[in-house]
């Protein structure tokens, strides 16, 4: 028979599973124990809720790291404060009698400065939430360079709460040649992505059979002034130009007056509730289902039929009277196999209900802002960008084209853009220019509400011409930017490669110095393009060029040996006019400015 003896634990350990009364390991145990003591190695494994992961991964990393030394050796990064705080709670009973074991639980809404003072004092282990973390290492609280194991716990649900960019950021400060375990109840195409990109050859254990994405809705809160909720929707829409959403109403009354007022704003929206006839009923579905309607403003009792299965986001305007009810609601999306998110606007008083919806649907809501006027609009414009791009060319318009060329012969390419954007623009930047902020101070002590990366308030992002084409994955790149610039690895972040182009961010005050690093850099023959991602366009060009001699070091990249670029300072070749445009594809949409990595919160 198997036992945590026979798994290859210490007695150190085994004492402590007697204390606790765990009799024989469990299966996730059985297969994942033996594997991390013996081996070195990375590690995906996928096991349902409730089977046993914490001691899973808790025993081996234990037994492994020296707690002598101070230094930390393990992270374990969760979804939540709670799975946080559960998770530091078994691993000191785990080792309990492993004197001078130290973990830490490093999580949002609570003092940093607690925090830091009980890291300072030396932590094997640290325990922490993906937001508070990221912080925390951009303040120099945490160094993580020496760890050697890091685990991603629950990574589903890491990922669906929008925690990717912050878990990139978080591993680019910690070694290469970590290993890293994964665990995750499901294996959706983001974690196997996740696996790929941050792994090595991964041994991989699964526990039952392979679950495929079942948690498929996220779950969104947006706390505003009781008097800002219809703004604060007109913004949720705006801000996602492609919905198809139910909004959820408590009343008949507020159903029929917030639909009426969507369609008065311009929306595609309608009333779905009892008062209706059950013809007008039928016709509002049917407009619906064919998404003539984008907004189905409806009671509970009348989306009961609701029977469509594209619905994108779940909008509920107030919570209803009985939270049970919230189920019903939020599973209005995510059906399907598709992926839903259900939107709650909360008032100050309303927000302790929160708490108690996640208790019933055993899944924490991601406390995000309303996005601001500004963002708006840029996703707008992108988004029509886009379409633009897509839309398929109507030949009935043909007849009519001399006459419209006639029309606008005397404007070029990049005039007829702008006209073409002012015209179709005009609306929400009048709408959006003077937008106040709708968001107020959450103190319901949720992670995500905790005030996100102070660094990125006064930091830059710059755009460059290279990108994943150029065989730089973000380490290459940041490498890249840290080896031109001379920056340190937390004075380059953010960093986001696109195929072609790529982003990151720097210090406000170290702007004049990656802008005059770069003058005449190249790669391989081409020349590096650098600009401030927000003044694109604007501003124009930062222009390299001067004619050097120096011949530029080579770069060491960690990742991937293809990717080690030449730039050498050198006579430019050609103008600017000739690297212009080339660092961007045609339909590839570029970034907008300020928005990426920050998805979740600012
Ligand atoms: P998961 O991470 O897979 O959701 P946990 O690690 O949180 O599961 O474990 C769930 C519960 O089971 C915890 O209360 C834990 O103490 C308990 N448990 C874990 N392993 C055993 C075991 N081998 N025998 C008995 N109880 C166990
Ligand atoms: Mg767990």
């Amino acid at each position: 028979m198997t036992t945590f003896k026979t798994l290859g634990l210490e007695d150190v350990f085994l004492q402590a599973i007697q204390d606790m009364g765990f009799e024989t390991p469990s299966e996730v145990q059985e297969k994942t124990i033996p594997l991390l003591l013996q081996q070195e190695t990375d590690l995906v494994s996928l096991a349902q809720t409730g089977t046993g992961k914490t001691a899973a991964f808790g025993f081996p990393m234990l037994q492994k790291i020296r707690v002598e030394s101070r230094d930390t050796q393990g992270l374990i990064l969760s979804p939540t404060r709670e799975l946080c705080l559960q998770i530091t709670q078994e691993l000191k009973l785990y080792g309990a009698h492993l004197k001078g074991l130290n973990v830490v639980a490093i999580y949002g809404g609570a003092s940093i400065t607690d925090q830091a003072k009980k890291i300072k004092k030396g932590a094997q282990i640290i325990v922490a939430t993906p937001g508070r973390m990221k912080d925390m290492i951009g303040r120099g609280m945490i160094d993580i360079s020496k760890i050697e194991y890091c685990v991603l716990d629950e990574a589903d649900e890491m990922l669906n709460m929008g925690f990717y960019e912050d878990i990139t950021e978080i591993l680019s400060y910690s070694p290469e040649d970590k290993n890293t375990w994964l665990f995750s109840a499901t294996m959706p195409k983001e974690v196997a992505k996740i696996a790929q990109e941050f792994m090595h050859n991964p041994q991989e254990v699964t526990v039952g059979a392979k679950n495929v994405g079942a948690n498929s809705v996220t779950h969104e809160y947006y706390l505003v002034a009781a008097r800002d909720r219809y703004q604060a929707l007109k913004r949720l829409a705006d801000a996602h130009p492609d919905i198809f959403s139910v909004i959820f109403c408590r009343t008949k009354r507020d159903t029929q007056k917030v639909a009426e007022m969507l369609i008065e704003d311009g929306y595609n929206a309608a009333a779905l509730h009892g008062d209706l006839s059950q013809n007008q009923r039928d016709l509002v579905m049917k407009s619906f289902r064919t998404r003539q309607i984008q907004m189905l403003v409806a009671t509970d009792v009348a989306a009961r039929g609701i029977d469509v299965d594209d619905i994108t986001h779940v909008i509920n305007y107030q919570l209803p009277d009985e939270i049970e009810t919230y189920t019903h609601r939020s599973g209005r999306t995510g059906r399907a196999g598709k992926t839903g998110v259900s939107m709650v606007i909360v008032s100050k008083s309303e927000v302790r209900k929160i708490k108690s919806i996640e208790k019933i649907i055993q899944k924490s809501f991601v406390a995000k802002d309303i996005p601001s006027g500004m963002e708006i609009c840029e996703k707008q414009l992108f988004h029509l960008a886009s379409k633009v791009a897509e839309t398929e060319i109507n030949h009935e318009i043909d007849p009519y084209l001399p006459a419209i060329s006639q029309v606008l012969e005397q404007f070029d390419k990049d005039q007829l853009i702008k006209k073409f954007f002012s015209v179709e623009f005009s609306r929400f930047f009048n709408y959006y220019k003077k937008a106040k902020d709708l968001n107020i101070p959450d103190l319901s002590g949720s992670e995500s509400a905790t005030g996100g990366n102070k660094k990125s308030k006064y930091s830059i992002r710059f755009f460059i011409n290279l990108g994943r084409k150029d065989g730089l994955a973000w380490m290459d790149l940041k490498d890249l930017v840290r080896e031109v610039t001379g920056l340190g690895k937390e004075e380059v972040f953010h960093v986001d490669t696109m195929d072609s182009f790529s982003f990151f961010n720097t210090d406000q005050n170290q702007y004049d110095r990656v802008v005059k690093a770069f003058d005449g850099v190249f790669f391989h023959d081409r020349p590096i393009e650098i600009e401030r991602s927000d003044e694109r366009g604007r501003r124009g060009k930062f222009k390299s060029g001067k004619a050097f001699g120096k011949k530029f070091k080579k770069g060491k990249y960690k990742n991937d040996a293809d990717a080690s670029f030449s730039a050498k300072r050198g006579r430019k070749s050609g103008s600017t006019s000739t690297f212009k445009g080339k660092g961007r594809r045609r339909g590839e949409r570029p970034d907008v400015p300020g928005t990426r990595g920050k998805r979740r919160r600012r």
